[in-house]
């Protein structure tokens, strides 16, 4: 007896209503195993499927802070310790109004998968809070860290769960985190957190690590087709920190990205993103997309506009789960898309995913092309525990390696299940199997 894949997913619907994100994410990973389920009887026998789809624990918890008028509020924070079948929980901090915790199983799961494919000894987990860091001040935000990690860091430690920055939590906001858990723990343990400014344990290139591995991704795909990104035109979503250095990583390689955008609007700039001046918005000046339009000549800003229409062989959706649906998808085929590599994580829908791979586009999966930055933080936990600090050069070239050993991976996987060339079906293969041979052999547990 196998399992099957259709019963399977309808029991994940009963079981968790109201999660529609995380059941997303399930079916896909359960859809594109279905080939290693056929052959792995083995893997029912062991309820593979029911323990791998359950979180190990979650923990949820308030978190009040006073604002800098001393009006007080009250958030939802959490920790979704998925997996540490491969080693401690790793994974990001989301701080974002929408967050629920459906939202962070979704990003949890996904990320048990992606951990294994970097081969770095890493479980799954990801954590965060409803609270919207925009427009905060300093002071504000870090009240929040500090009251956010009163209640984190008796879960967490180096060899347990290693948070690390996700949407609205980068350098600042880690720093905070690491402050208080300093103080309440009172150990200094440089390997608790990733992610950390330069000053006190951060490893050079971990900011840049997801943008730049998925360019390295694209890369290795085109390659592959005996092309490359030298003058190719690229369509990048996003404007935070993974689409900033997908900009940088895909010029000096040759590319004209021609825009960026956030939740407000679009910018469309045919002579190329200047880097340096939307770096300066964002990071320096916690800026908008509007403004660089407002600056640069050549740019044009589109307000409540995507990015998919402008035109481009490559698109690198760099932002938020589910923004490219399928109307996109058609605007990507209409402007001559060849290749998509997922920054973001899951932000494209089942069904354009599915468009655009019938069209012959290669579609490398977040969980593959976006793994560089979690890579990177394992390489940073290295670091913290060695006392070391690599150049930058060094670490680079470790995540270029990883990158191409993850595409390899991919590729190698999606042949033996009978898929050649798909990446979708090549990941959740490549990553499933490892995870579940790891949890029948360390027992029930
Ligand atoms: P940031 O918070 O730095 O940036 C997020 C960007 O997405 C902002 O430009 C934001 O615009 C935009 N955005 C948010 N919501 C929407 C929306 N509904 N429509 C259009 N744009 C939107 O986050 P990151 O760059 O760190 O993360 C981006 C994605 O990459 C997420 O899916 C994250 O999980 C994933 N990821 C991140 C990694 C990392 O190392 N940082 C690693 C692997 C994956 P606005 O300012 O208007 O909100």
């Amino acid at each position: 007896m196998a399992y099957n894949v259709a019963e399977q997913i309808e029991r994940m619907k009963a079981k968790n209503p109201a999660e529609p994100e995380f059941i997303q994410a399930v079916s896909e990973v359960l859809e594109s195993v279905a080939p290693v389920l056929a052959q792995r009887p083995d893997y029912e026998e062991a309820a593979i499927l029911e323990r791998i789809t359950e979180p190990e624990r979650i923990i949820s918890f308030r978190v009040p802070w006073a604002d800098d008028a001393g009006r007080i509020h009250v958030n939802r924070g959490y920790r979704v310790e998925f997996s540490s079948t491969l080693g401690p929980y790793k994974g990001g901090l989301r701080f974002h109004p929408a967050v629920t915790q459906g939202m962070l199983k979704f990003l949890g799961f996904e990320q048990i998968f992606k951990n294994a494919l970097t081969g770095q000894g890493i479980g799954g987990g990801k954590g965060g809070a409803d609270f919207n860091p925009k427009g905060r001040s300093d002071a504000e935000v870090m009240r929040f860290c500090q009251s956010f990690m009163t209640e984190l860091f008796r879960h967490i430690g180096p060899n347990t769960d290693v948070p690390a920055g996700d949407m609205g939590v980068g350098g600042r906001e880690i720093g905070y985190l690491f402050g208080a858990y300093k103080r309440l723990a009172n150990r200094f343990d440089a390997g608790v957190l990733t992610g950390k400014p330069l000053s006190f344990g951060g490893s050079l290139a971990r900011t840049q690590a997801t943008g730049y591995g998925v360019v390295y991704f694209a890369q290795r795909i085109l390659e592959e087709r005996g092309e490359a990104l030298d003058g190719k035109r690229v369509l990048v979503s996003g404007s935070g920190n993974v689409a900033l250095y997908a900009v940088e990583k895909a010029e000096q390689l040759g590319a004209t990205v021609v825009s960026v955008s956030d939740s407000s609007g679009a910018v469309y700039d045919p002579a190329g993103i200047d880097f340096e001046l939307i770096r300066h918005i964002k990071e320096d000046l916690r800026g908008r997309v509007s403004d660089y339009a407002e600056q640069r000549s050549s740019a044009e800003y589109y307000d409540g506009a995507r990015p998919w229409g402008f035109g481009g062989e490559v698109a690198l959706p760099c932002a938020t789960q589910n923004e490219l649906e399928a109307a996109d998808a058609r605007a990507l085929l209409n402007g001559g898309v060849q290749v998509l590599a997922e920054g973001a994580n899951m932000p494209t829908t089942i069904e354009a995913t599915e468009m655009l791979q019938g069209a012959g586009v290669v579609f490398a999966p977040g969980k593959a092309a976006n793994a560089g930055g979690v890579a990177t933080s394992a390489l940073e936990m290295s670091q913290n525990a060695a006392r070391s600090r690599w150049a930058f050069e060094e670490v680079d070239a470790k995540l270029h390696g990883i990158m191409e050993d993850i595409y390899e991976r991919c590729v190698a996987a999606a042949d033996t299940y009978g898929h050649p060339g798909n990446l979708v079906v090549g990941a959740n293969c490549a990553a499933f199997t490892e995870v579940a041979d790891a949890m029948i052999a360390q027992g029930l547990v």
